[in-house]
């Protein structure tokens, strides 16, 4: 096995899997001089997740990602581990047990310290046939989270909640009725599971190489363009194609329809700072909500939507419409006693689901996204393996999939994916991580390594926001951040509000200049 994970490195990152500029410039050399097994295009949840599979299953593996880890759709998600509510309302068994399984795995074993366990309220005000209905959802969704190795014990149960109740969930809700909560998982950041995935790869052997863009591949040879200029020819036995929205540009013969989800930033306090997740169906829908998601940074993030993109898939970040903002503010003042207006929004953003229409069906651009299944597709074109769609939730089960198809290929046992036993960087069980000498909000970013980001510098990067220097430095020294954007925009998300982005630059150019 090349490299297993190396502890004792400086502060308590292990060794392997610490991404510096260093190790990107001797990857990025041994990569030209020796080939690998797997060349991996994309660094988003699904190219991390399919690295760290096959360098743990022994392979040589480059990740190549042309921007920074996370820089696709990964980081645009509603930062949620679903346990598949959504696939039972349309009848996919299968899939709600996967998802289940999987939150499971990342709850109990790969992630705790990155998921924590979520309330979510749907009051009565939003009509009782509705919080009817999600009670028998959630009822449904807690018989498969105890069919599921793990799931037992994993979350409360789906229960009847009182007005009392409801007014300590989400005290901007209008008084006088109750309500039910049901139970999930929710990231404390996207990107933040992406980084670890990623880093977890290179603690075993994983070439992870950001600012590299994938241009072609011609048999056993692909070409690079690197950010800082040149290009290089590289040999990889077989290229996964993970590139999300973008996966057709290597793979033309790949149907994708992707559809826009928006959320809006706004502060928690205009919801009279909620501890659950607000919950109320899109009007004339049973399954399409909007969720206001309370965040740790004293934010709540108020998705969802879901507007089919017709054309070719711009490189720029997509951008909530005026509509879309109008439909989430409306829906959810439906139930608030104050309602939000636009100028409560202080951020906004979107993201690009990658579905994939199904071979059988005739639809194109512009028919309707909300009911496309968030099955994945593996599919081989040459020595190209494309694995897009899914979920972030079911990435392990992806990526695992992912390879054993390329060790196939390869005509190497596949043996069974030791992902699911495998904790990533900074994880430890739920009793280990209330122990660690750091502040909370720190161990649920980082884990056991918070001390570590702890001793890199309290002070904060902007006034009233919790994010320290020290994260931004530890971002530089073992997280692979190059850039501002790249320690803004994903290593933190003080990008979220535009007006905090603003001040936060100065100081993240400063621990650049002294970090790099
Ligand atoms: C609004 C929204 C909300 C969502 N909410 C949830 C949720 O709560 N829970 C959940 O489980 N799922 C959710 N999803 C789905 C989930 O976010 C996606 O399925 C997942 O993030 C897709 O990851 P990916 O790695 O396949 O794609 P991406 O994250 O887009 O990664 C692809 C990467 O490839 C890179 N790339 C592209 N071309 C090249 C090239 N030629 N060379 C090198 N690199 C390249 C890009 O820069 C990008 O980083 C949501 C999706 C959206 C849009």
């Amino acid at each position: 096995m090349p490299g297993a994970p190396t502890s004792g490195g400086t502060g308590g990152v292990p060794c392997g899997a610490a991404l510096t500029p260093a190790r990107r410039a001797r990857d990025l050399q041994l990569l030209t001089e020796r080939g690998v097994d797997v060349l991996v295009v994309g660094g988003g949840v699904t190219g991390a997740g399919v690295a760290l599979d096959a360098a743990a299953r022994g392979l040589t593996v480059a990740l190549c990602e042309r921007t920074d880890l996370a820089a696709g759709t990964s980081r645009w998600s509603s930062k949620l581990v679903h346990g598949g509510l959504r696939y039972l309302a349309h009848g996919e068994l299968g899939l709600a047990r996967e998802s289940a399984r999987e939150r499971a795995v990342l709850m109990g074993v790969t992630a705790p310290h990155l998921v924590r366990p979520l309330p979510f309220l749907v009051p009565d005000a939003a009509g009782r046939d509705v919080s009817a209905l999600a009670g028998l959802g959630g009822l449904l969704g807690d018989a498969v989270r105890r069919s599921v190795p793990g799931g037992r014990g994993s979350l409360p149960g789906t229960a009847r909640a009182s007005g009392a109740d409801v007014t300590r969930l989400v005290p901007g809700v209008r008084p006088g009725g109750g309500g039910v909560v049901f139970w999930d998982g929710q990231l404390t950041d996207d990107a933040r599971l992406v980084v670890t995935l990623a880093r977890t790869a290179a603690a075993f052997g994983a070439r992870v190489l950001t600012g590299v863009r994938v241009t072609g591949v011609d048999g056993p040879a692909v070409s690079l363009t690197l950010a800082e200029g040149g290009s290089a020819v590289v040999r990889a036995a077989v290229v996964v194609n993970a590139a999300g929205v973008w996966s057709q540009r290597l793979a033309p013969g790949v149907r994708l329809v992707p559809s826009r989800g928006s959320h809006l930033v706004l502060r928690a306090d205009r919801l009279g700072s909620p501890s659950a997740a607000l919950t109320v169906p899109l009007p004339g829908s049973r399954s399409r909500y909007v969720f206001a998601l309370p965040q740790p940074e004293g934010l709540v993030y108020l998705g969802l939507t879901d507007e089919p993109v017709a054309g070719a898939v711009p490189d720029a970040d997509p951008q909530p419409s005026a509509g879309e903002v109008d439909q989430l503010l409306g829906t959810v003042n439906r139930v608030l006693v104050t309602p939000l207006t636009s100028a409560d929004v202080i951020g906004a953003f979107a993201g690009l689901r990658p579905l994939v229409l199904p071979v059988s069906a005739g639809a194109g651009p512009g028919d309707s996204t909300a009911d496309l299944s968030r099955k994945h597709l593996l599919h081989w074109d040459g020595p190209v393996l494309t694995v897009v769609g899914g979920k972030l939730s079911t990435y392990r089960a992806m990526a695992a999939e992912a390879v054993d198809a390329v060790l196939s290929r390869l005509g190497r046992g596949a043996g069974r994916s030791p992902t699911d036993r495998l904790p990533l960087v900074g994880a430890a069980p739920a009793g280990a991580l209330r122990r660690v000498a750091a502040p909370g909000r720190l161990v649920a970013r980082y884990g056991t390594e918070a001390p570590a980001v702890a001793r890199l510098g309290a002070e904060p990067v902007v006034d009233g926001r919790p994010e320290t220097v020290g994260e931004l430095r530890f971002a530089v020294r073992a997280e692979g951040a190059r850039t501002v954007a790249d320690l803004l925009d994903r290593r933190t998300r003080i990008g979220l509000v535009p007006g905090d982005r603003v001040r936060a630059v100065p100081v993240a150019e400063a621990v650049l200049a002294a970090d790099t």
